[in-house]
């Protein structure tokens, strides 16, 4: 009998070295350890021993049982930790990162055009989007039928209700409700009829005013100078080219040395080395006059400009529509 136990013993050992599962191993448990296993039934034939061998062939058999309870247990920890690190949880893998937003181009090149006014002294302002006839057109000197409203394609909610299409209506809305001297800078969306490689329908603009007692054209050359250098470098050149806008005489649009060139000539210059960045201009009399100041005791300057513009030529970027399709690859890039 001892002989028997002890292969019965070693075959179990070796079955459970390499057990694969759980399953498999609950029925090799039964099989063996079981109430009516295999060790049950050789527990029942210790009584056809006889005496002398039975106390000896009882200590083999719980010594076999002793044993093979604590190989299941080690094979019940190998099959339990195998079937954890299996390939459908993978502990080692990195976890996987949030994507982490920013701030969309246009909204960073805007905030920097800002900032640096703000330094200068002025203040934020801002003015509805759906904006009365009155303060886009008339208030800035572009009666119903003057020739300058075809420059702006403009989309109107009523006769008399439109989307702004630029931010100057801000300039009369702010002279309108305080007393010189005033100096504001205004950032914000726009609206016109266009949409191209370089135009958008919805596009943004800064707007800046300054009005006070003897404020000169060289306060605006001197302003302007200090912002593009600040903007595009100290050594970059400028120039101050004659304009025409009716808010504002005499006008005046800013080139800038053409970035990509360096003012050599290229193609995003068009070979002139210059590239156009804003317009500008002493505010006219006329606008004084709608918003209740005495253009006979302040003088006042006006420019504005497209973000979109400034963000292309400091980006390099060539093409208006990438920053309105949300592409993240693009977007990524800042
Ligand atoms: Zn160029």
């Amino acid at each position: 009998m001892k002989q028997e136990i002890n292969t019965l013993l070693e075959s179990y050992l070796a079955e459970l070295g390499r057990v694969p599962d759980l399953s498999a191993l609950e029925r090799l448990r039964l099989e063996v350890l079981g109430r009516k296993g295999k060790l049950a039934q050789l527990f029942k034939d210790l009584r056809g021993l006889s005496a002398e061998e039975r106390p000896e062939a009882g200590k083999v058999l719980n010594e076999a049982r002793a044993r093979l309870e604590g190989a299941f247990e080690t094979a019940r920890e190998r099959v339990t930790s195998a079937s954890r690190k299996g390939p459908a949880v993978d502990i080692t893998l990195p976890g996987r990162v949030p994507q982490l937003g920013r701030l969309h181009p246009i909204t960073q090149v805007s905030t920097e055009i800002t900032s640096i006014f703000q330094r200068l002294g002025f203040e934020v302002a801002e003015g509805p989007e759906v904006e009365l006839d009155y303060y886009n057109f008339e208030a800035l000197n572009i009666p119903k039928d003057h020739p300058a409203r075809d420059m702006q394609d403009t989309f109107y909610i009523s006769d008399s209700i439109l989307l702004r299409t630029h931010t100057s209506p801000i300039q009369v809305r702010v002279m309108e409700k305080r007393k010189p001297p005033v100096r504001i800078i205004a950032p914000g969306k726009v609206y016109r009829r266009d949409s191209d490689i370089t135009h958008s329908p919805m596009f943004h603009q800064v707007e800046g005013l300054m009005v006070d007692k003897d404020v000169s054209f060289g306060d605006l050359k001197g302003i302007l100078a200090v912002f593009v250098h600040q903007m595009f470098g100290p050594k970059v050149g400028l120039r101050f080219r004659p304009s025409f806008f009716p808010f504002t005489e005499p006008s005046a649009e800013v080139d800038i040395q053409c970035v990509m060139c360096g003012g050599g000539g290229c193609r995003v210059c068009k070979e002139t080395g210059w590239l156009e960045i804003l317009g500008s201009g002493m505010v006219d009399p006329e606008v004084f006059k709608m918003v209740g100041y005495d253009a006979h005791e302040v003088t006042g300057f006006a420019f504005g400009m497209g973000v979109e513009r400034i963000a292309m030529l400091k980006f390099g970027i060539n093409d208006l529509r990438l920053f309105f399709e949300n592409d993240l690859r693009f977007l990524e890039q800042f």
